[in-house]
C-alpha cells in the first residue's frame, strides 16, 4: 500500500468570492422549495449516489487506505440510514407548527415557522471523508440551506467526488453544494462567507474556528474530540464485551471519534476479559491481505503521535501486546493492546486515534467512573453489564454526551440521537431534532384574527377599569 500524499491546491480570492457568491444564489433559488419538495428531490439524488458508489468507494479507499467493506458499511451504509431517518421526519420537524397562546388571545394565532439560516459551512475531518460531509451537508440542505464545504487536505478527493455526483443529478441549483479546498485559510474563508458552521475536528482547531466565530457573531456547532471510556462490568456479557471492545477500538484502524479509547475492567473480570480480546484482535486480518479488517492511518502524524503514546506506556510499566510498525511509509501498524494501563499513560488520557485497546484493572467501575470524568473531554462513553438498573446509575454518572449500554458507538447512524459531546468535546449537537432545527432560525408569527378593525383593550388609553381585570387576567391579584 503506497503512502498518502495530500493532492491539496489554495483557490484565489476571487475564486473564492465566486463560489461563495454562486453557492448564496443557490440557497435563495432552494430556499423557496417546500419541505416535502425538498425532501424528495435529495432523496432521488441519494439513490443516484448509491448507483455510483464504487467510484466512491474506490477514490475514499485511495485517500484513507481504508477496507471496500468498512468503506461501504460505514461510509455509506450509515448516510442510507441519515437520509431515511431524515427525509421521513423534515416535515414534523421543519413543517410550521402552532404555539400555546392565553385563552384571552383565542382571537389571535401564534405558530413558529423555521427559515433556513443561508449558506451553512461544514469544516470537516479526514476519518469519515464522506459521511461527516455528506450526512451535515444533507441535513443542511434539506433544512433549505446551501453549503460550502471545506474538507480536510487529506481528502479532497473524496469531497470533490462527492460534489461533482451531486452536481450531475440535475436535481439541486448549481452550486447548492460546493466544495471549497485548501488548508487553514480556506477553513477561515468558509467561515467567513457562511450564516453558521458546523465544525467538526480536533479541540485546538475547533476554538480558533469558534473565536472567529464570535467574532462576527455567527453560530457554530463544534464537534471536537473525545477520550471514550468502555467500562467493563465483572457481570458484563463476556463475549459481546471482549467483541464489542476491539470492533469499537480497531473499527476506522481505531480513527473514530466515538471509538473505544480506553476500557476499565472490574477486577474480577480482567483476566478473562484480557483474554478474550487477545485472542480477537489475534484473529484479525491486516492489510495487505486484499479482505483485511483493518486499514491505515489517514495522516501521517497520526502515526508517530500513536507509537510515541506506546512507548509511553512501555516506559511506564505497561505490557504492549502487537503494535508493531508493518510498513512506516504505508502508514501500517498492528493493532496494540495495551494491559496493566494506568492513568499516568498518555494512552489513558489523550486521544489516540488509532488502533489502540489499552486496558487498565479498577476494584469497581465507580472507580472508572471517577477517571473518566476526571479529563477535559466528555464526547461519549460505554457501560457494559447484565444489570440493567446498574447501567442506568453509572450513565447518569458518566459526563458525556453519549452513552452506549452494552454497545459501542453507533449512535452517529441513527438521525434520531443528538449526537455531540460536553465539556471539551464539542458545543450543541448534529442530528436529532435539534441538529437539524440548528439549520434554521425560527421566525414566530403571531397574528390577529379578528374583529380585524378593533384595537386590544389593553392599548392606549389606559382604562382603570380594564387595568383591574387585566390584573385577574394575568395573575397578578
Ligand atoms: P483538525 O482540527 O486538524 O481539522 C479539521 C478541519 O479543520 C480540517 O478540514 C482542517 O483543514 C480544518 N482547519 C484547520 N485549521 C483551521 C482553521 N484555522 N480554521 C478553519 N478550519 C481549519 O482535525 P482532523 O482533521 O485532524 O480530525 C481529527 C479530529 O477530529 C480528532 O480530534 C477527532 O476526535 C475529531 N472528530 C470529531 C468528531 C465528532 O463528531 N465529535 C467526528 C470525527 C472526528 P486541514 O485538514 O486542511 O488542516
Amino acid at each position: 500500500m503506497s503512502a498518502p500524499t495530500p493532492p491539496v491546491w489554495e483557490l484565489s480570492s476571487e475564486e473564492l468570492a465566486a463560489k461563495a457568491a454562486a453557492a448564496r444564489k443557490a440557497g435563495l433559488t432552494w430556499r423557496r422549495s417546500s419541505v416535502t419538495q425538498r425532501a424528495d428531490a435529495l432523496r432521488k439524488v441519494w439513490a443516484e449516489l448509491v448507483a455510483r458508489r464504487a467510484e466512491a468507494i474506490a477514490v475514499i479507499r485511495e485517500e484513507t487506505g481504508k477496507p471496500a467493506g468498512e468503506a461501504e458499511l460505514v461510509e455509506f451504509g450509515s448516510a442510507s440510514l441519515l437520509v431515511r431517518y431524515f427525509t421521513a421526519n423534515a416535515e414534523r420537524v421543519l413543517g410550521e407548527r402552532s404555539a400555546w397562546t392565553p385563552w384571552f388571545f383565542a382571537n389571535k394565532r401564534a405558530s413558529v415557522r423555521r427559515l433556513p439560516r443561508g449558506v451553512i459551512g461544514i469544516i470537516a475531518p479526514w476519518n469519515l471523508p464522506f459521511l461527516i460531509p455528506f450526512g451535515d451537508a444533507f441535513c443542511a440542505m434539506l433544512a433549505g440551506n446551501a453549503v460550502l464545504l471545506k474538507p480536510s487536505e487529506w481528502t479532497t478527493r473524496t469531497a470533490l467526488w462527492l460534489e461533482s455526483a451531486v452536481a450531475s443529478t440535475g436535481l439541486l441549483p448549481e452550486g447548492l453544494l460546493t466544495v471549497i479546498p485548501g488548508r487553514a485559510a480556506a477553513g477561515e474563508a468558509v467561515i467567513d462567507a457562511s450564516d453558521l458552521v458546523l465544525f467538526t475536528g480536533s479541540t485546538a482547531t475547533g476554538r480558533s474556528v469558534a473565536a472567529r466565530g464570535a467574532a462576527q457573531l455567527k453560530p457554530v456547532i463544534l464537534e471536537l474530540g473525545g477520550k471514550p471510556p468502555r467500562i467493563v462490568g465483572a457481570d458484563a456479557p463476556r463475549e459481546r464485551a471482549s467483541a464489542g471492545a476491539v470492533w469499537g477500538a480497531l473499527s476506522n484502524n481505531g480513527q473514530l471519534c466515538v471509538g473505544v479509547e480506553r476500557v476499565f475492567v472490574e477486577a474480577p473480570a480482567y483476566d478473562a476479559f484480557v483474554e478474550k480480546v487477545r485472542a480477537r484482535v489475534a484473529a484479525l486480518r491486516l492489510p495487505p491481505a486484499a479482505d483485511a479488517d483493518v486499514g491505515r492511518f489517514v495522516f501521517p502524524p497520526q502515526f508517530e503521535r500513536v507509537q510515541a503514546q506506546l512507548e509511553d506506556a512501555r516506559r511506564k510499566g505497561a505490557l504492549v501486546i502487537g503494535g508493531e510498525v508493518i510498513d512506516r511509509a504505508g502508514l501500517l501498524m498492528a493493532p496494540a493492546l495495551v494491559l496493566n494501563a494506568a492513568m499516568d499513560m498518555a494512552v489513558m488520557t489523550e486521544e489516540t486515534f488509532g488502533p489502540v485497546i489499552p486496558v487498565m484493572k479498577v476494584d469497581r467501575a465507580e472507580e472508572a467512573v471517577a477517571f473518566a470524568n476526571s479529563g477535559a473531554h466528555g464526547l461519549a462513553a460505554s457501560v457494559w453489564t447484565s444489570d440493567a438498573e446498574r447501567a442506568a446509575r453509572l450513565a447518569e454518572l458518566l459526563e458525556v454526551g453519549m452513552i452506549g449500554v452494552n454497545e459501542p458507538g453507533t449512535h452517529y447512524a441513527l438521525g434520531s440521537l443528538p449526537f455531540g459531546g460536553v465539556k471539551s468535546s464539542g458545543l450543541w449537537r448534529r442530528h436529532g431534532d435539534e441538529g437539524l432545527l440548528a439549520f434554521t432560525q425560527a421566525q414566530s408569527l403571531l397574528e390577529h384574527e379578528w374583529p380585524l378593525d378593533m384595537p386590544d383593550p389593553w392599548w392606549f388609553p389606559r382604562d382603570p377599569r380594564i387595568v383591574a381585570i387585566l390584573r385577574r387576567l394575568l395573575g397578578l391579584p
